[in-house]
């Protein structure tokens, strides 16, 4: 891994002196591939990445309020979790590309490669062999760690197996790219960089000089000390984050267990939400959050939340699809889908589905796991999100209540207290009310939108229910 950390892909960078600003860069689809795949990281991964960045010294770059979901994650003791996996699940989603963002030149997400792990007694359950995707399992059947590590026979008809310099991760062939402030991204060509030159005010090359510049991993993605990364997170991201317009829909009904009730407590005077109290579902909704990919974050939100360049980067990719140049795996970054096993199924409003899992036929003679499409599968998951293994229920256990606050930092209700929480709040006890929503489709992405934008999640994503008439089910 280290000689990967110290890659470097080139840049040519046109500056513009006078304005102090990086108008575009021109760089190989080995730079492209990296920014694509972006797309493909979990939410919880990229706040994980940036604050990394704020070890390094420099200013943290925030995602609206969602790293005080994933702060709350990282404060909770392991018992508000069914086991530590799930809490380290959260902490460390999964890519749900991770096998094809392993082949980047430069590949910025840390994920381990794909491991299965079997009993060290072979254990069955129904005729099948008991199989975890997770280390550190104790066999649900034995007792025994789970920490055989079988081989995995490679597939070459999984789709996974490229040769990188006849087609790339997700783009074919060998072309040049042009990547602007906004982080569009357009295929280069003299007739494209004149046109969007002179889009941009400009009529020659007075003003501009032309840069190069190695740009390695961490510059590229964690510091702000860079041009590209400047706009990536700390424009892309941190700009205009104060407010949010919740989209008014109607809630697609798909019947009563697609809502989901919220009580919630407000300052009539401020017009604000301060905290809700919420059940284990809806705590498991707002963490799977984290595990959600930002290509199908992106997809679900439609353009709802103005996440700065992100937005633009997704609609570059969408634009150039069309052509030649890209792979079918390049579809997969305009809708990632969540890792195996790293989804909340019960309740998912948003409807980010989870990518199906591989399964296999395990050789217990070779002691290879041999990948399977639905034929000869002897192998059974063992299933962290639950309290046996098997069914899955939710990352936090049954029951408990959680306080959730206006700016997303989730505690356990056993561990707040009341008091002080009250005095915190200094407000007049006449100014404050109570009232239950109903969370269904439409306010399930307001509340993703306005999380992902402002420092106010609850009050600028769900605030507008209390407003509308007929809609405020008053405790
Ligand atoms: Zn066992």
């Amino acid at each position: 891994m280290a000689s990967k950390l110290e890659q470097t892909l080139p840049l040519k960078l046109l500056v513009d002196r006078k304005k102090s600003c990086v108008v575009m860069a021109e760089a190989s689809k080995d730079f492209i591939e990296t920014l694509f795949s972006f797309l493909t990281l979990p939410l919880g991964t990229i706040i994980r990445l940036l604050s990394k960045n704020k070890l390094n010294g420099h200013e943290e770059a925030k995602v609206g309020c969602i790293n005080n979901l994933y702060n709350s994650v990282e404060n909770a003791t392991d018992e508000v979790f069914w086991n530590p996996i799930c809490k380290q699940m959260l902490l460390r989603p999964r890519n749900p590309c991770r096998a094809l963002c392993r082949k980047l030149k430069l590949n910025v997400d840390d994920n381990e490669p794909t491991r299965r792990f079997i009993c060290s007694n072979y254990c069955k359950r129904s005729n099948s062999f008991l199989l975890s995707a997770f280390s550190g399992v104790t066999c649900i059947k034995c007792g025994n760690p789970m920490d055989k590590k079988p081989k995995i026979m490679v597939n070459d008809s999984s789709s996974e197996v490229t040769h990188r310099h006849e087609d790339g991760v997700f783009i074919k062939g060998e072309a040049m790219y042009l990547i602007f402030d906004n982080l569009k991204v357009l295929q280069s060509s003299p007739r494209i960089f004149v046109k969007e030159l002179v889009q941009l005010g400009y009529k020659d090359f007075n003003n501009l000089t032309e840069i190069y510049q190695n740009v390695g991993l961490k510059e590229q993605a964690l510091s702000s000390k860079t041009a590209l990364s400047d706009v990536f997170f700390a424009n892309g991201f941190s700009k205009g984050m104060s407010t949010y317009s919740p989209k008014i829909g109607q809630t697609i009904n798909h019947g009563r267990s697609d809502y989901r009730n919220l009580k919630v407590t407000v300052s009539k005077s401020k017009k604000k939400i301060l905290h809700a109290e919420a059940e284990e579902d809806f705590v498991d909704f707002l963490l799977s959050f984290l595990t959600a990919p930002l290509g199908s974050v992106l997809k679900v939100l439609d353009g709802n939340a103005s996440l700065g360049c992100m937005d633009n980067l997704y609609n570059s990719v969408k634009e150039l699809i069309s052509s030649w140049f890209f792979t079918a795996k390049i579809f997969s970054l305009l809708n990632p889908h969540v890792a195996p096993q790293f989804g909340f199924k019960k309740w998912q409003p948003l409807q980010i589905r989870e990518k199906s899992a591989c399964e296999y036929k395990y050789d217990d003679i070779s002691g290879v796991l041999i990948p399977q499409l639905l034929v000869d599968i002897n192998t059974k998951f063992y299933e962290p999100r639950s309290p046996d293994g098997q069914k899955e229920v939710g990352f936090v256990r049954r029951p408990s209540v959680f306080v959730v606050w206006d700016d997303l930092r989730v505690i356990p209700m056993a561990n707040a207290s009341s008091i002080s929480f009250m005095q915190k709040m200094n407000i007049p006890f006449d100014d404050l009310e109570e009232h239950v929503i109903t969370i269904g489709n439409a306010e399930a992405l307001n509340l993703l939108g306005a999380s992902l934008t402002t420092n106010a999640a609850l009050t600028e994503g769900l605030f507008y229910l209390l407003e509308m008439p007929n809609q405020d089910a008053r405790a």
